[in-house]
């Protein structure tokens, strides 16, 4: 990798959407990952874009500038992820379209706006890959994926909050309650649906299967994945992770920090067992840079961002010219590999 030239300004200037190009992390255009930035989505396998709203926060306002935070820690993931052994972007077409527009001043026009965003992605055949904005930015991009995957989605939904609170209010913007709005309009089934990380209280959870942060840390991250294969099985899934679901330590950089959650090494052993899902959208929301400490925030945003691309490109398999999964490089085994243990 050290003997190629670099490059500069990649965002614009690669020549095509698929692979990695050497470009200092210090400088250029940012886009997520170093993807071309582009609205044209002829032959793109993944669409990363930002929703970038907080009009729908409680507490601490800030995800408007998450997509930005993600996008500049993304930068040094631009080559093969560890430990899949493979960069995604060369086994996927992956562009970052840049960011949905929203007007602040019109937050009725919000829900839709974000709809008809994610609609003109779908519309291509792509997957979306989205950075949040807060967390009710999922609501719309669910049903937009509803309308083109049908009705109802699962979820599998990592949080420090279960966003199931009651609120019958149609026109509210609301990062706590927009999964009981989808829930009661039956845009995901909460039997096939799990969320992984809670640690608030809620008193009724919609009958959504809730494996909390304390039962992570009692099972353990493959034990949690295995639970989440189990209930999801072969249904169309929305993955949606909210930073807030990792630890403080991990994740200060966000609206509604909660104590005890999970590592980020813990979240990244559960994800890189979701290999099997049938994921037909992903997300990660809630991550606020004002709040931030050394953008330690803004770098796990951009890992889970990185790992949910390996995910996709772990499904697509590694043709004829990428390393396999696990490979041996050089003289040494890379001591280090993926989980061995998922489900068939
Ligand atoms: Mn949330
Ligand atoms: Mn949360």
């Amino acid at each position: 990798m050290t003997d190629t030239p670099l490059a500069g300004d990649t965002a614009i200037t690669r020549p095509t959407i698929k692979g990695h190009i050497r470009e200092n992390t210090f400088a250029g255009i940012l886009s997520f990952m170093r993807r071309r930035y582009t609205k044209d989505l002829a032959g793109v396998d993944v669409v990363v874009s930002g929703v970038p709203l907080d009009l729908a926060t409680t507490n601490r306002p800030g995800a408007r500038f998450g997509p930005a935070g993600i996008r500049a820690a993304s930068v040094d993931l631009n080559w093969e992820i560890y430990p899949w052994g493979f960069g995604p972007c060369d086994r996927l077409g992956v562009i970052d379209y840049g960011d949905c527009v929203l007007d602040p001043h019109r937050p009725d026009t919000i829900h839709d706006s974000i709809v008809a965003h994610a609609r003109t992605i779908l519309a291509s055949g792509a997957t979306m890959l989205t950075l949040g904005g807060d967390h009710y930015i999922t609501y719309p991009l669910l049903a937009a994926h509803a309308e083109k995957h049908g009705k109802p989605l699962s979820i599998v939904h990592f949080d420090a909050h279960s966003d199931t609170w009651p609120d019958d209010d149609d026109k509210s913007l609301n990062h706590g309650t927009m999964f009981y709005k989808a829930v009661r309009e039956g845009l995901i089934d909460p039997k096939s649906s799990v969320q992984v990380g809670i640690r608030t209280w809620n008193g009724d959870c919609l009958g959504v299967n809730v494996f909390g942060a304390d039962w992570v840390h009692e099972h353990g991250p493959a034990a949690t994945a295995a639970k989440v294969l189990d209930i999801v099985g072969d249904r169309p899934v929305y993955l949606t992770f909210d930073i807030d679901c990792l630890d403080p330590a991990f994740a200060p950089g966000t609206g509604t920090p909660v104590s005890g959650g999970l590592s980020a090494a813990q979240a990244y052993a559960i994800l890189r067992r979701l290999v099997p899902v049938r994921i037909i959208g992903m997300d990660v929301v809630e991550v606020a840079p004002a709040y931030d400490h050394a953008e330690i925030t803004s770098l796990a945003g951009a890992q889970i961002a990185a790992e949910m691309l390996c995910l996709l490109g772990a499904q697509r398999g590694s043709g004829s010219d990428a390393p396999a999964v696990g490979s041996e490089v050089g003289e040494h085994s890379q001591y280090g590999s993926l989980p061995t243990d998922k489900v068939e």
